[in-house]
């Protein structure tokens, strides 16, 4: 393979040795000559680590597809791969129609996303490197899932760090505007070619079916998006308040309200935060969701981020209920997951409750973190309840 390999320093080789998948250009002391795809790669004694992507202008420019130096990424190969993944959520078919087929990094298949919606899939392909093995991944996917279309949500911003192209353009037939997802139960509509993400939060499924069995009374759901957790509150809660700043993202809400015949929810366009203050001293909820977008899109803009869910997290705990419950997210890679309950603890303390952790909650079965790549975890949440009278 003349031209398709890299050679890459100690530093690289110990990245890989540590269970990461990636290798900084940084750290690479011979370059492949070759354009994006599959290289082998070897340390500076020339000793073979395995076969990975190459992305040539991306920052991250290998990512480790097999240690077997032997290895052959053909159709065959990508096939393989992709069918394991598939083959973890078998069981969660019974209980949805709509969740992640692979996580990237997590599911040994680097840079590419795959999201099942119903009968449809949406693919993003993340790097130069997956970028160029497409034809492989669409056959692989077309004859694993036997779909009835896959669209290519392509229009991520990290695109552009490997010289891509940000597009979105139907690759097998054409995928409806409007897919009817079911989840445990709830029937909501995700947006494939507009919504956020590949159309919809599938990351948070478990969460709502926790906190929506656990749901009483009056209920809360804060950045309420499509109301996909404000659905799952209206089943067991007399009433629902679903608060988003988004009016666009309310219109949707209430069509997924009529769609389960949900009468008790209230959509309120309104700031999250100047929702809570202006309620304080009005109102108790007994069941409150706090899921806001990731405040933190960066490490420098960490100690912002926690202020604004300290604050958040301290009113909605102020709002509660004697015996009151609380779900509450943070999506921000950049907030460790320690640094996500010291935040809580904090927010707890000024709120002059006593709070308490009920449960801790990771990703869902198909968006596996992979201990040794903390890039492929994000997602965090906490169940927790307000003990005594406020
Ligand atoms: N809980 C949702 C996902 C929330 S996404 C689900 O499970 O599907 C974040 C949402 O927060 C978006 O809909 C966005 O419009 C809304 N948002 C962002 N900033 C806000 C603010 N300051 N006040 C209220 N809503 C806000």
């Amino acid at each position: 393979m003349t031209g398709a390999h890299a050679v890459v320093s100690a530093r690289g080789a110990r990245r890989w040795a540590d269970g990461h998948a990636w290798i900084f250009r940084s750290d690479i002391a011979v370059p492949p000559t070759a354009g994006a795809g599959a290289v082998a790669v070897r340390d500076q004694r020339g000793k073979p680590l395995g076969l990975a992507l190459w992305s040539p202008q991306s920052e991250i420019s290998l990512r480790l597809l097999d240690p077997d130096p032997d290895a052959v990424i053909d159709a065959s190969w990508w096939k393989r791969r992709i069918a394991v993944a598939l083959a973890r959520r078998a069981g969660l078919e019974r209980d949805t129609n709509a969740f992640r087929l692979v996580h990237g990094e997590g599911d040994g298949l680097p840079s590419l996303v795959v999201d099942r919606y119903d009968r449809w899939l949406v693919l993003q392909l993340l790097s130069a490197g997956v970028e160029a093995f497409r034809d492989d991944i669409v056959e692989a996917l077309d004859a694993l899932t036997e779909c009835d279309g896959i669209l290519a949500r392509n229009d991520a911003s990290v695109r552009t760090r490997e010289g891509l192209p940000r597009v979105v353009e139907d690759i097998k037939n054409v995928v409806p505007d409007e897919i009817t997802v079911i989840e445990h139960g709830v029937r909501y509509l995700a947006a494939p070619r507009t919504g956020q993400k590949t159309g919809a939060f599938l990351d948070q499924r478990e969460n709502r079916v926790l906190i929506g069995a656990h749901a009483t009374g009056r209920s809360l759901d804060l950045f309420s998006y499509h109301g996909s957790f404000a659905l799952h509150l209206a089943r067991n809660s007399t009433s629902v308040t679903a608060v988003d700043s988004s009016a666009a993202a309310l219109t949707r809400g209430r069509q997924n309200a009529a769609l389960n015949g949900a009468t008790n929810i209230d959509f309120t366009e309104a700031d999250a935060f100047e929702f809570l203050r202006a309620t304080e001293k009005n109102a108790e909820f007994d069941t409150i969701v706090v899921d806001p977008p990731a405040f933190a899109k960066n490490r420098a803009s960490i100690a912002g981020a926690v202020r604004g869910y300290r604050d958040l997290n301290m009113h909605a705990m102020r709002l509660l209920a004697p015996g009151g419950l609380l779900f509450t997210a943070s999506c921000s890679y950049h907030l460790s997951k320690a640094a996500f309950l010291d935040m809580l603890r904090d927010a707890a303390a000024a709120s002059g409750r006593r709070m308490i952790l009920r449960e801790i909650t990771a990703q869902p079965l198909d968006h596996p973190e992979l201990l040794t790549v903390p890039e492929t975890g994000y997602l965090k949440g906490a169940l927790l309840e307000a003990v005594g009278p406020a």
